[in-house]
């Protein structure tokens, strides 16, 4: 079994439900187990901010799936939750599903980049890997509070 840190974020429709459909879907994976889950934060777009604000999770997971495998389970979970994409990137979406790191594995893959690359310049991303994981060093990027303790997290906030 690995550890996996997986990242969640939806800004259109209701947003807590997806986020919530999506760990029970996690949950029903096979050979997968969510191990842990942060608060619900709501945060500012990022990107293309002219957007609505998101709210932000994440979730660890407990999975003999190989890397390839819960990319696709977390795509495919994307899709059920009728992500569309198109547009723009960075756009507005019902659901986002991103891979942040997985225990002992590189990938430098356009597919599947692992750890995910852009981990310690997102508030969004760190505000709930903190949650789960403060200790945490991602390879070539670094200690989780730490990476945190740099940012500005203003403008984001935990729900109750
Ligand atoms: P973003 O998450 O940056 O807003 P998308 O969700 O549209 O962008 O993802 C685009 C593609 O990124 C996916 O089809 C996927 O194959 C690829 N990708 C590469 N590395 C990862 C990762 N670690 N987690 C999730 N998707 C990834
Ligand atoms: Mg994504």
């Amino acid at each position: 079994m690995t550890i996996a840190y997986v990242a969640l974020g939806s800004n259109l429709g209701d947003s807590r439900r997806y986020l919530t459909e999506a760990i029970d879907a996690m949950e029903r994976l096979p050979q997968t187990r969510v191990d842990g889950r942060s608060r619900i934060y709501r945060t500012p777009p990022w990107g293309v901010v002219d957007q609505p604000p998101f709210l932000n999770a994440a979730v660890r997971l407990d999975t003999a799936l190989a890397p390839a495998e819960l990319l696709d389970a977390l795509l495919g979970i994307e899709r059920a939750a009728g992500r569309v994409r198109e547009g723009e990137r960075w756009g507005p979406r019902t659901l986002d599903l991103d891979l942040l790191h997985m225990d002992g594995v590189r990938s430098d893959d356009l597919r599947l980049t692992l750890p995910h690359p852009r981990i310690a310049e997102r508030a969004f991303v760190l505000l709930p890997l903190n949650d789960l994981a403060p200790d945490l060093e991602i390879p070539g990027q670094g200690h989780v509070a730490a990476m945190l303790a740099a940012l500005d997290p203003s403008g984001c906030e935990a729900l109750p």
